[in-house]
């Protein structure tokens, strides 16, 4: 029997350029999102050997009072020491990686949706049949961002400085959405790039 390879969209685009705002469009078409930020969550919860192994490297401070990871002292620590994000990072992806998996062969929608904004950094390109990238003028990513977060200009630099720039992230593109209009022009183009989906769905041309 030939079984058809299942349509796994890698979504990516810089911080505050839209993707969460785009794929919640696609998940009301029904369609399965798998988000890595919120896997990267779950796989350093309470309970989880990824946090016993987190708290036995950097001591047990790394931990609030209830048990759950300190983010921001571990962002700090990773942001002074190259090494602690080298030992980090390799415990960790191989976990976030295993987690993603296992979660799109869960889904059972005509096709998936993988949203992860280090896509292209990290090896999760290769789980991709395709790659949706998400575009906006780097005024606006700052400007939606800043009113977003309530966070500082500068902070919003500092983190588009250590992501991919727009241009190398164009060019990994298979799709895009240009996201510089209002909402109704973004949940159109997400309509229009649906359609299209679900017809690759139905032929083995994706694979
Ligand atoms: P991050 O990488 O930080 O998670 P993101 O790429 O997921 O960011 P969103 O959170 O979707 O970005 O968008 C950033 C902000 O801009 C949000 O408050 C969102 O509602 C708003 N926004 C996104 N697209 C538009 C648009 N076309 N018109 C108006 N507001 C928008």
């Amino acid at each position: 029997m030939h079984t058809r390879q299942p349509l796994i969209i890698g979504v990516t685009g810089g911080i505050g350029s839209g993707k969460t705002a785009a794929t919640d469009a696609f998940a009301a078409l029904g369609i399965t999102v798998v988000d890595a930020d919120l896997v990267s969550r779950d796989v350093v919860q309470p309970g989880q050997p990824a946090l016993a192994a987190i708290a036995e490297h950097f001591g047990r401070t790394i931990l609030l009072a209830e048990g759950n990871l300190n983010r921001k002292a571990l962002r700090e620590i990773i942001f002074r020491e190259p090494a602690a994000k080298q030992w980090l990072e390799a415990l960790l992806h191989p976990l976030i990686r295993q987690a993603i998996i296992s979660r799109l062969q869960q889904s059972d929608s005509a096709y998936t949706l993988l949203s992860s904004p280090l896509l292209l950094e990290t090896d999760q390109q290769t789980l991709c049949s395709r790659v949706l990238v998400i575009d906006a003028p780097e005024s606006l990513q700052l400007e939606r961002t800043v009113v977003r977060d309530n966070s500082s200009p500068d902070t919003i630099k500092a983190i588009m400085a250590s992501q991919f720039s727009r241009q190398q992230r164009l060019d990994k593109a298979d799709d895009i959405i240009v996201n510089d209009g209002d909402l109704l022009a973004l949940h159109n183009a997400v309509q229009t790039l649906h359609k299209t989906y679900l017809d690759m769905s139905k032929t083995d041309s994706h694979e």
